[in-house]
């Protein structure tokens, strides 16, 4: 069933498939986005390898909100009281999975958190960063690598990520996209996470050294050692 094996979320029946193509409504990125994108690819193709920094820092931000909305409700943690990220590799199928109990994402988010840029300073960030792209020298490199360039940095090493979330408010989500457009549905499968959000990147060719454990674990020992919650990562054997 070489359908099935296109589609990313683990255990979809053909069935449940086709319900996601037919429910998944399309979107286009915001302008920003896409230029926001392209600046991240075209500055940052030697430095790849900050998409886990950033990916993790989101999930500590997702955990840490869910914590903070904690202290006021007891009953946010109820779904699932753990609070940690997983990241996983699956080299058979040249994907990497960075999982967190963190807030989720409701649809709504997805779509603004993940299809806009919703801080007031990037786009202040952008065009500074366009007056200097022509010269592509070290310093824009250094600017870019320390501000955090976020989530869609994840396209520097994935042609194609799909970010499976639950938030209490919501049915878990399926948002999934190849940098050109992107797709929300809700998930066919039903609540896989009990809470948080669990992002799988499609590896490309060339990024496989990332399903490596030592490059993932030195790495996270680079940029993420000052997370403050467990980071668990899959035995090296496997
Ligand atoms: P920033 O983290 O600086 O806000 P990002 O591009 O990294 O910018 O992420 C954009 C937004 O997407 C975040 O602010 C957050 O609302 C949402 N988001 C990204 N990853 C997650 C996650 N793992 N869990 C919950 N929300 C997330
Ligand atoms: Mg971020």
């Amino acid at each position: 069933l070489r359908e099935e094996e296109a589609i990313s979320p683990d255990g979809l029946s053909v069935a449940q498939m086709r319900e996601l193509r037919d429910k998944a409504q399309n979107f286009t990125f915001q302008t920003e986005v896409n230029r926001m994108m392209k600046l991240i690819i075209n500055s940052l193709y030697r430095n790849k390898e900050i998409f886990l920094r950033e990916l993790i820092s989101n999930a500590s931000d997702a955990l840490d909100k869910i914590r903070l909305l904690s202290l006021t409700d007891r009953n946010v943690l109820d779904a699932n009281p753990d609070l940690s990220i997983r990241i996983k590799a699956d080299p058979e199928r040249r994907l990497l999975h960075i999982i967190d109990s963190g807030v989720g994402m409701t649809r709504a988010d997805l779509v603004n958190n993940l299809g806009t840029i919703a801080k007031s300073g990037t786009a202040d960030f952008l065009s500074k960063m366009q007056d200097t792209e022509k010269s592509d020298n070290q310093e824009m490199n250094d600017m870019i690598g320390q501000f955090g360039v976020g989530f869609y940095s994840a396209f520097l090493v994935a042609d194609k990520v799909t970010v499976v979330s639950k938030h209490n408010d919501d049915a878990q989500q399926v948002w999934e996209s190849d940098a050109n457009s992107f797709s929300v549905a809700e998930d066919p499968r039903g609540p896989t996470l009990k809470r948080g959000t669990h992002i799988t990147l499609h590896l490309k060719e060339e990024a496989a050294d990332y399903l490596q454990s030592d490059t993932i674990r030195s790495l996270v020992k680079k940029y993420s050692q000052f997370i403050n919650f467990p980071i668990h990562l899959w035995a090296s054997s496997t």
